[in-house]
Protein backbone atom coordinates (compact mmCIF):
# COMPACT_ATOMS: atom_id res chain seq x y z
CA UNK A 1 0.00 0.00 0.00
CA UNK A 2 1.68 3.54 -1.08
CA UNK A 3 2.59 5.62 2.01
CA UNK A 4 2.89 9.24 2.19
CA UNK A 5 6.72 9.01 0.20
CA UNK A 6 4.94 7.31 -2.51
CA UNK A 7 1.70 9.30 -2.81
CA UNK A 8 3.57 12.37 -2.59
CA UNK A 9 5.55 10.86 -5.83
CA UNK A 10 2.71 10.36 -7.34
CA UNK A 11 1.24 14.22 -6.90
CA UNK A 12 4.53 15.38 -7.67
CA UNK A 13 4.22 13.64 -10.93
CA UNK A 14 0.35 14.65 -12.20
CA UNK A 15 1.27 18.03 -10.64
CA UNK A 16 3.88 18.34 -13.12
CA UNK A 17 1.47 16.60 -16.02
CA UNK A 18 -1.59 18.13 -15.01
CA UNK A 19 -0.96 21.62 -14.23
CA UNK A 20 -4.34 23.60 -15.40
CA UNK A 21 -5.28 21.00 -17.56
CA UNK A 22 -8.89 20.71 -18.60
CA UNK A 23 -11.22 17.65 -18.11
CA UNK A 24 -13.73 17.63 -21.05
CA UNK A 25 -14.74 14.03 -20.21
CA UNK A 26 -15.17 11.90 -17.11
CA UNK A 27 -15.98 8.34 -17.37
CA UNK A 28 -16.22 6.13 -14.03
CA UNK A 29 -16.56 2.36 -14.76
CA UNK A 30 -16.50 0.95 -10.83
CA UNK A 31 -19.61 2.76 -9.18
CA UNK A 32 -18.09 2.02 -6.14
CA UNK A 33 -15.18 4.42 -7.15
CA UNK A 34 -17.13 7.37 -6.86
CA UNK A 35 -17.51 7.31 -3.14
CA UNK A 36 -20.00 10.31 -2.14
CA UNK A 37 -22.38 10.61 -5.03
CA UNK A 38 -23.95 8.77 -7.98
CA UNK A 39 -21.35 7.97 -10.68
CA UNK A 40 -23.62 10.61 -13.43
CA UNK A 41 -23.47 13.26 -10.68
CA UNK A 42 -19.98 12.99 -10.03
CA UNK A 43 -18.92 12.83 -13.88
CA UNK A 44 -21.25 15.85 -14.73
CA UNK A 45 -19.35 17.71 -11.73
CA UNK A 46 -16.06 16.62 -13.53
CA UNK A 47 -16.76 18.22 -16.96
CA UNK A 48 -15.17 21.41 -17.95
CA UNK A 49 -12.74 21.84 -14.96
CA UNK A 50 -9.45 22.60 -14.48
CA UNK A 51 -6.60 20.92 -12.58
CA UNK A 52 -5.43 24.08 -10.23
CA UNK A 53 -3.86 22.73 -7.27
CA UNK A 54 -2.08 19.11 -6.35
CA UNK A 55 -1.85 18.48 -2.56
CA UNK A 56 -1.46 15.40 -0.16
CA UNK A 57 -2.67 14.33 3.44
CA UNK A 58 -1.18 11.29 4.51
CA UNK A 59 -2.18 8.91 2.13
CA UNK A 60 -5.08 10.90 0.64
CA UNK A 61 -4.89 13.19 -2.88
CA UNK A 62 -5.95 16.16 -3.31
CA UNK A 63 -6.52 17.72 -6.56
CA UNK A 64 -8.01 21.40 -6.35
CA UNK A 65 -10.31 22.11 -9.54
CA UNK A 66 -12.25 25.43 -10.10
CA UNK A 67 -14.95 24.99 -8.24
CA UNK A 68 -14.74 21.57 -6.81
CA UNK A 69 -12.49 19.61 -4.29
CA UNK A 70 -11.42 15.61 -5.31
CA UNK A 71 -10.17 13.72 -3.00
CA UNK A 72 -8.70 10.16 -4.28
CA UNK A 73 -7.06 7.39 -1.52
CA UNK A 74 -5.20 4.59 -3.77
CA UNK A 75 -5.53 2.37 -1.28
CA UNK A 76 -4.04 -1.08 -1.70
CA UNK A 77 -3.13 -0.78 -5.64
CA UNK A 78 -4.46 2.49 -7.08
CA UNK A 79 -2.57 4.04 -10.35
CA UNK A 80 -2.86 7.17 -12.06
CA UNK A 81 -1.53 6.90 -15.76
CA UNK A 82 -1.47 9.32 -18.30
CA UNK A 83 -1.75 7.91 -21.74
CA UNK A 84 -1.38 10.14 -24.80
CA UNK A 85 -5.09 9.27 -26.46
CA UNK A 86 -8.48 7.27 -26.24
CA UNK A 87 -6.68 5.21 -28.84
CA UNK A 88 -3.88 3.90 -26.91
CA UNK A 89 -6.26 3.44 -23.91
CA UNK A 90 -8.16 1.04 -26.26
CA UNK A 91 -4.26 -0.44 -27.50
CA UNK A 92 -4.15 -1.52 -23.97
CA UNK A 93 -4.06 -4.90 -22.87
CA UNK A 94 -7.68 -6.18 -22.63
CA UNK A 95 -7.14 -8.70 -19.45
CA UNK A 96 -4.10 -7.56 -18.05
CA UNK A 97 -4.52 -3.58 -17.96
CA UNK A 98 -7.97 -2.19 -19.83
CA UNK A 99 -10.16 -4.20 -17.27
CA UNK A 100 -8.33 -2.84 -14.43
CA UNK A 101 -9.38 0.99 -15.86
CA UNK A 102 -11.84 1.78 -13.19
CA UNK A 103 -12.24 5.91 -14.66
CA UNK A 104 -11.37 7.74 -17.64
CA UNK A 105 -11.00 11.32 -17.36
CA UNK A 106 -9.67 12.59 -20.95
CA UNK A 107 -8.26 16.36 -20.89
CA UNK A 108 -8.50 18.94 -23.58
CA UNK A 109 -5.42 18.16 -25.25
CA UNK A 110 -6.72 14.52 -26.41
CA UNK A 111 -4.67 13.11 -23.30
CA UNK A 112 -6.67 10.63 -21.20
CA UNK A 113 -5.86 10.51 -17.30
CA UNK A 114 -6.59 6.93 -16.42
CA UNK A 115 -7.03 5.27 -12.76
CA UNK A 116 -6.14 1.64 -12.16
CA UNK A 117 -6.86 -0.71 -9.65
CA UNK A 118 -5.88 -4.61 -10.02
CA UNK A 119 -7.99 -4.54 -6.05
CA UNK A 120 -11.14 -1.84 -6.54
CA UNK A 121 -10.46 -0.72 -3.35
CA UNK A 122 -9.42 2.89 -3.95
CA UNK A 123 -12.05 5.92 -3.82
CA UNK A 124 -12.23 9.05 -4.88
CA UNK A 125 -14.44 11.61 -3.69
CA UNK A 126 -15.98 15.16 -4.99
CA UNK A 127 -17.41 18.14 -2.87
CA UNK A 128 -17.85 21.86 -3.44
CA UNK A 129 -14.97 23.80 -2.87
CA UNK A 130 -14.03 24.43 0.34
CA UNK A 131 -12.11 27.13 2.21
CA UNK A 132 -10.45 24.27 4.16
CA UNK A 133 -10.20 21.06 1.66
CA UNK A 134 -8.87 19.22 5.03
CA UNK A 135 -11.82 19.80 7.06
CA UNK A 136 -13.94 17.77 4.56
CA UNK A 137 -16.00 14.99 5.91
CA UNK A 138 -13.60 12.04 4.04
CA UNK A 139 -10.61 13.92 5.89
CA UNK A 140 -11.91 14.77 9.46
CA UNK A 141 -10.67 11.86 11.20
CA UNK A 142 -7.46 12.28 9.26
CA UNK A 143 -4.55 13.22 12.05
CA UNK A 144 -1.60 15.75 11.06
CA UNK A 145 0.72 14.38 8.61
CA UNK A 146 3.64 12.96 9.52
CA UNK A 147 5.37 15.63 7.71
CA UNK A 148 3.57 19.13 8.87
CA UNK A 149 6.08 20.89 10.19
CA UNK A 150 3.80 22.15 13.06
CA UNK A 151 3.53 18.67 14.50
CA UNK A 152 5.70 18.16 17.99
CA UNK A 153 7.05 15.51 19.87
CA UNK A 154 4.71 16.82 22.66
CA UNK A 155 1.85 16.39 21.22
CA UNK A 156 2.40 12.64 20.05
CA UNK A 157 3.28 12.40 23.88
CA UNK A 158 0.24 13.78 24.84
CA UNK A 159 -2.18 11.42 22.37
CA UNK A 160 0.26 8.21 22.96
CA UNK A 161 -0.25 8.85 26.84
CA UNK A 162 -3.74 7.78 26.60
CA UNK A 163 -2.89 4.34 24.22
CA UNK A 164 -1.74 1.14 25.31
CA UNK A 165 -1.58 0.09 22.23
CA UNK A 166 2.12 -1.08 20.26
CA UNK A 167 3.78 1.94 19.35
CA UNK A 168 3.64 0.23 16.17
CA UNK A 169 -0.18 0.29 15.95
CA UNK A 170 0.16 4.15 16.96
CA UNK A 171 1.80 5.22 13.80
CA UNK A 172 -0.48 3.40 11.95
CA UNK A 173 -3.35 5.07 13.34
CA UNK A 174 -4.34 7.34 10.64
CA UNK A 175 -5.66 9.66 13.47
CA UNK A 176 -2.58 9.60 15.43
CA UNK A 177 -0.25 10.74 12.89
CA UNK A 178 -1.31 10.20 9.17
CA UNK A 179 0.88 8.99 6.08
CA UNK A 180 2.87 6.08 7.46
CA UNK A 181 1.99 2.54 6.77
CA UNK A 182 3.67 -0.45 7.90
CA UNK A 183 6.72 -0.30 5.73
CA UNK A 184 8.03 3.08 7.33
CA UNK A 185 6.67 2.12 10.62
CA UNK A 186 9.36 -0.70 11.10
CA UNK A 187 11.95 1.32 9.25
CA UNK A 188 10.82 4.90 11.97
CA UNK A 189 11.25 2.28 15.31
CA UNK A 190 14.17 0.75 13.95
CA UNK A 191 16.20 3.90 13.62
CA UNK A 192 14.15 5.49 16.41
CA UNK A 193 15.97 2.18 18.87
CA UNK A 194 12.18 1.39 19.71
CA UNK A 195 10.52 -2.01 20.03
CA UNK A 196 7.61 -2.22 17.69
CA UNK A 197 5.70 -3.71 20.85
CA UNK A 198 6.35 -0.78 23.64
CA UNK A 199 2.90 0.54 24.19
CA UNK A 200 2.47 4.16 23.54
CA UNK A 201 1.59 4.85 27.08
CA UNK A 202 5.33 4.30 27.99
CA UNK A 203 7.28 6.41 26.14
CA UNK A 204 8.66 9.97 26.96
CA UNK A 205 9.05 12.71 25.14
CA UNK A 206 12.48 12.14 24.35
CA UNK A 207 11.48 8.79 22.82
CA UNK A 208 8.75 10.52 20.97
CA UNK A 209 11.55 13.38 19.71
CA UNK A 210 13.41 10.26 18.59
CA UNK A 211 10.90 8.84 16.53
CA UNK A 212 9.38 12.16 14.73
CA UNK A 213 13.23 12.77 13.90
CA UNK A 214 13.22 9.28 12.33
CA UNK A 215 10.10 10.17 10.73
CA UNK A 216 10.67 13.37 9.16
CA UNK A 217 14.41 11.90 8.02
CA UNK A 218 13.14 8.47 6.34
CA UNK A 219 10.07 9.93 4.84
CA UNK A 220 12.15 12.86 3.30
CA UNK A 221 14.40 10.66 2.29
CA UNK A 222 12.19 8.46 0.81
CA UNK A 223 10.32 10.70 -1.23
CA UNK A 224 13.81 11.77 -2.75
CA UNK A 225 14.81 8.71 -3.79
CA UNK A 226 10.98 8.18 -5.41
CA UNK A 227 9.62 5.99 -2.74
CA UNK A 228 9.78 2.15 -2.17
CA UNK A 229 8.87 -0.07 -4.94
CA UNK A 230 7.89 -3.51 -2.86
CA UNK A 231 5.38 -5.74 -4.32
CA UNK A 232 3.80 -3.27 -7.46
CA UNK A 233 3.90 0.19 -6.69
CA UNK A 234 4.83 2.71 -9.33
CA UNK A 235 3.29 5.56 -11.06
CA UNK A 236 2.98 7.50 -14.45
CA UNK A 237 4.87 5.63 -17.02
CA UNK A 238 6.23 2.98 -14.61
CA UNK A 239 8.09 5.14 -12.91
CA UNK A 240 9.28 3.23 -9.52
CA UNK A 241 11.33 4.44 -6.47
CA UNK A 242 14.70 2.85 -5.33
CA UNK A 243 14.10 3.54 -1.29
CA UNK A 244 13.79 -0.47 -0.77
CA UNK A 245 17.52 -0.85 -1.17
CA UNK A 246 17.86 1.52 1.68
CA UNK A 247 15.31 -0.64 4.34
CA UNK A 248 17.22 -1.84 7.70
CA UNK A 249 14.94 -4.17 8.92
CA UNK A 250 10.96 -4.20 6.63
CA UNK A 251 11.06 -7.23 4.92
CA UNK A 252 14.40 -9.15 5.70
CA UNK A 253 15.30 -12.23 5.73
CA UNK A 254 16.17 -14.84 8.16
CA UNK A 255 20.15 -14.21 6.98
CA UNK A 256 19.57 -10.53 6.86
CA UNK A 257 21.81 -8.99 9.77
CA UNK A 258 21.28 -6.10 11.73
CA UNK A 259 23.23 -3.49 10.61
CA UNK A 260 24.50 -1.76 13.38
CA UNK A 261 24.85 -4.47 15.87
CA UNK A 262 25.11 -7.65 13.33
CA UNK A 263 22.54 -9.24 15.32
CA UNK A 264 19.58 -11.13 13.86
CA UNK A 265 16.44 -9.16 12.59
CA UNK A 266 13.40 -10.84 14.06
CA UNK A 267 9.88 -11.11 12.34
CA UNK A 268 6.92 -11.06 14.38
CA UNK A 269 2.76 -9.59 13.83
CA UNK A 270 1.70 -6.78 15.98
CA UNK A 271 -2.03 -6.20 15.81
CA UNK A 272 -1.88 -8.47 12.91
CA UNK A 273 0.44 -6.76 11.05
CA UNK A 274 3.94 -8.46 9.81
CA UNK A 275 6.79 -6.77 11.43
CA UNK A 276 10.60 -6.68 11.51
CA UNK A 277 12.85 -5.64 14.20
CA UNK A 278 16.40 -5.69 15.77
CA UNK A 279 15.79 -7.10 19.35
CA UNK A 280 19.31 -6.08 20.49
CA UNK A 281 19.02 -2.43 19.14
CA UNK A 282 15.20 -1.97 19.80
CA UNK A 283 14.75 -2.34 23.92
CA UNK A 284 10.95 -2.66 24.80
CA UNK A 285 10.39 0.19 27.53
ZN1 LIG B 1 20.74 -4.38 15.91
Amino acid sequence: MPEAPEVQNVITYLADQLQDAKIVDARILHPKLAANLPVDAFCTMLKNQHFRKFERLGKYLHFQLDDLDLIAHLRMEGKFLILDSMADVDALDPVKDRKHIHALFTLEDGRVLCYKDTRKFGRMYLYPKAANWQALPVLANVGKDALDPSLTAQELLEKGKKRKIPVKTFLLDQKAIAGIGNIYADEILFHAGISPATPACHLDLEDWTRILDATRALLNRAIELGGTTIRSFSYGDGHAGSFQNELAVHGKDKEDLCKNCQGKIVQTRINGRSTWYCPNCQQEK
